[in-house]
Order: structure tokens, then sequence, then C-alpha cells
């Protein structure tokens, strides 16, 4: 957006994993009054040095956000998060007053956000700086949904009356952040176009359906991007070896430095290597993989997941791991380089998700020449073409029931596949040649900006 020209500024709490990053911080506000509740706390505001050209801009309340995780722990979500982003809601308005940077637009990510629009419509109208703001709210997950009771909206600062109704914030007796964030911006957008329809009918909409098909004029669904200065392959020092499209030699070389590392047999060199690299959660189709995992290794392939979440699904995976050595390998827990190295010394990359909003590994995996195997839902089926050997188009491999035979069987053609050399050569140049940069979620985000602005 800002290689577009657009003036744009990101203002975030902070947490402790920023505060505690190498991120270097200036001080800007020293005493800035935010309202929370009845009453007016004060916090201080940093700003990011030498991140790159946009500003970037810290709220600081420790009581609040110096905390080990950001939105909760093994026990649940943390118990004031309705007070935490009702400060930070008024926080990044109280910003923007105290800088006069007059927005004409605010765009709100997720329920965290979602006050934002609706402060806009109601206390801050009149304000001379933010009151005539356009507010866009962008659905990155419906699954999260900000709900809290209803006798803690005094919190928020928004009067009973106008705000806690069936057509505002709430929910099933309850107060919803994202339903705040959907009723009062100008636009919503989410993060794929299939998701958008998707979310407008029960069973996807998780309750919000009726409100979304009532906006479906205003919904838009905007393909998340990928950044290829983090993922490519001709440029990733996380692998013990680079490739291209035009060089892809490299890809074996980290192939066989990833069975090493995972302590799997190097006769899986000659064989597919499927990979899979998630959030452990029923959302991901982690239900659905356990299934058929004996049948996956009952072929002459190998295995490979990294992830971490729900206990007793890392219980499960690891288990059919030990039952394996050699065959299949699991890492749990969160590591960034392990992933890359994961998405370049694999064959196929398993994503057999319940629902998925938009989907980034499925990306990475193309541009690494590592064949997506997904259900087609959400973003996945926006992305994911199945490949057909007779025309020679598409991208990967898809299933549409969620169910564990479609995806065993969607993986069946894939090992097929990979047996014929010249088929899986062409299928893997069409992966490596698709193009999902941000430049073009950027210029149809900053299309949709100057729709919203001329709507007057
Ligand atoms: P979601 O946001 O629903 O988890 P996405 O596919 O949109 O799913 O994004 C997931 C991101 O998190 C990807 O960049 C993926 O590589 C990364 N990721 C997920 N689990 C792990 C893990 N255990 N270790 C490292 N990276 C992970």
């Amino acid at each position: 957006l800002k290689h577009l020209g657009t003036d744009i500024r990101i203002i975030l709490p902070l947490y402790r994993m920023v505060s505690q990053s190498k991120i270097k911080l200036k001080p800007i506000i020293d005493d800035l009054k935010v309202p929370l509740g009845g009453e007016n706390l004060t916090a201080r505001v940093w700003e990011a040095k030498g991140i790159g050209k946009v500003p970037v801009y810290f709220l600081e309340r420790d009581d609040l956000f110096d905390r080990p995780n950001l939105y909760g722990n093994a026990q649940g979500d943390y118990y004031d998060n309705l007070e935490r982003f009702s400060f930070y809601c008024h926080g990044a308005l109280r910003i923007a007053e105290k800088l006069s940077f007059a927005p004409d637009l605010i765009h709100c990510n997720d329920w965290q956000s979602g006050l934002v629009p609706a402060l806009v419509t109601g206390p801050y109208v009149k304000n001379s700086v933010v009151g005539k703001a356009k507010t866009i709210f962008t659905i990155h997950n419906l699954g999260y949904q900000g709900i809290f009771p209803a006798k803690k909206l005094w919190i928020t600062g928004l009067p009973r009356d106008n705000f806690f109704r069936m057509d505002g914030l709430e929910f099933w007796g309850n107060i919803s952040l994202l339903k705040a964030g959907i009723v009062y911006s100008h636009a919503i957008t989410t993060v794929s176009p299939t998701y958008a329809r998707q979310i407008q009918v029960n069973g996807y909409g998780m309750g919000m359906e009726g409100i979304l098909h009532h906006r479906k004029s205003s919904l838009h669904g905007i393909l998340n991007g990928v950044d290829y200065k983090v993922w490519n392959p001709a440029t990733d020092n996380h692998l013990p070896s680079k490739y291209s499209l035009r060089k892809k030699a490299g890809k074996s070389l980290c192939k066989e430095s990833l069975l090493k590392e995972m302590n799997l047999n190097q006769s899986l060199n000659q064989k597919p290597l499927l990979g899979m690299i998630s959030r452990l959660d029923s959302q991901k189709g982690v239900d659905l993989l356990v299934k058929i995992m004996n049948d996956i290794l009952s072929l002459d392939v190998g295995l490979v997941i990294l992830g971490a979440g729900n206990s007793s699904m890392q219980r499960a995976l690891s288990r059919v791991a030990e039952h394996n050595p050699g065959r299949m390998g699991i890492t749990i827990g969160f590591d960034e380089t392990l992933a890359h190295r994961i998405m370049a010394g694999t064959d196929m990359f398993l994503i057999p998700s319940r629902y998925e909003p938009c989907g980034l590994t499925q990306m990475y995996a193309l541009k690494y020449g590592t064949i997506p195997i997904v259900r087609a839902t959400g973003g996945l089926e926006d992305t994911i073409t199945p490949f057909n050997p007779q025309t020679g188009r598409g991208n990967g491999f898809t299933f549409k029931d969620y169910k564990p035979k479609a995806f065993f069987s969607s993986i069946l053609n894939a090992v097929d596949l990979y047996h014929n050399p010249a088929s899986w050569k062409k299928l893997q140049n069409n992966a490596m040649k698709e193009d999902f940069s941000w430049d073009r979620s950027a210029r149809s985000y900053l299309d949709l900006y100057h729709a919203t602005l001329k709507a007057g």
C-alpha cells in the first residue's frame, strides 16, 4: 500500500514479544489519555525505528499487554480481553487525535479492532480528527468472534440503548466485537472470494451468516499474498541448498538433508515425501489425517509433520510416528526455520482443512515446487486447481468431501503421478510459476478504499 502511494500507519499494542524483540523503539507520546470503563488511563506510545517505511506505533500499557502470550494461555483466553482490546481501540483513535493525523479510512483487522467502527459512528462521531473516517473491517477467521458478557458492555464506552441491539453488537445475549466490526464498518472484507461466499451460509457462517448475508453488497473477498522476500527457494537462507524453476537440482539436496534431520531412511530419497505444517486444531483437518495415517504409511512414502496445538492431536500423531521409525518424522512446536526446510525438502504438502479463510502454506508450497493436496474450501479452492494430465493444466490435487476416503484418494492420485516423471515435472513447473504476491492484493485493497471513500 505504501508503494502504491498510500500514507499508511499501523497501530498495535506493545506486546511483550515486541518490547523484548530486537525492534528499536522511540517514544513519541508520553501521556496519552485513554478511556476504559469510566476512567481515563495513561499510556505511552512508541514508534518502531528502522523496520521499513511505514510508521508503526505501539500502545504501551504493561498491565494489559506485557504478558507471555497475545490472547490467552493454557487455561484459556485472558479474562480481561474485553478491557485489553477496548483500551486498544480507544487508544488507536486517541493516537490519531494526538498526532493530528486525520485518516480518510481506518482498516481494522479481526475482533480485536472490531470496536473501532462502532466507536467512530458513536462516541467519536463529532471528533474533528477521526469522526469522519470511513472504516473497513477484515475478517481473517470467523471462528474467533470476541464474545463477552453483555453486562460488561459499559467497559467499551458504547451507550447500551444504541448499540446493544440485534442489529448492533448483541449476539445471542452476549456482545461480540467481531459483530461490531461487521455491523458498523462501511465495507467488510475477508481473505478469499470463496470464503466470502461461504460465510454467508449456515455452517461456515458460525452464527454470523445472517448479518453477513444482509451486508453482502459490502462484503468482498481479497486473497492474501505471499511475501516472496521470505518465501522463495532461490533466496531462502534457511535451506541447505537454494533452487529455482530453472535450476531445480537443489531441491533434492534439501530433501536429502531433511531426511537426515528428521532421522528418516535415506532410501526415501527416490520416493514421495509428504509434509504438513500446521496449527493442530480441528479447523485444520487433523482428525481426517489421523484417520488415514496408517493407510498413507502403507504406501511406499515418507511423512514429515511440524505442528503445535491441541494436545490430544499432538499425542495421536506422535504415537503413529513412534510406530513408524524411519518413515515418519514429527516435530511438535513452532519452528519457523524448520518450516522452510520442510517446505523445500518434501514433494507433496497436505492441507485437509475443514474450513480455510485463505491459507498461506499452499501458496508457499507452490513456490517451492512442493505439490499441495488440499480440501477444496475457502482460499484453498481459490488458489489450487486440480492437475489434469491430459491438458497439462493445474497446480495440485484437491478433494471436496470432508471424508477420510476422499482425502486418501487424492493422496493416491498424487503418488501415482509422482511415478510419471514427465507429468510430475509439468505439474511442478506450473506450481513454481504461480504468482500470489502481495502487490495484487494491495491493488485490490486500494481499489476498495477508493470505492468506499467515493460512496460518501
Ligand atoms: P492459520 O493462520 O489459520 O494458522 P495459515 O496457513 O494462514 O493458517 O498460516 C499459517 C502460518 O503459520 C504459515 O506461515 C505456517 O508456515 C506457519 N505455521 C503454522 N504452524 C507452524 C509451526 N508449528 N511451526 C512453524 N510455522 C508454523
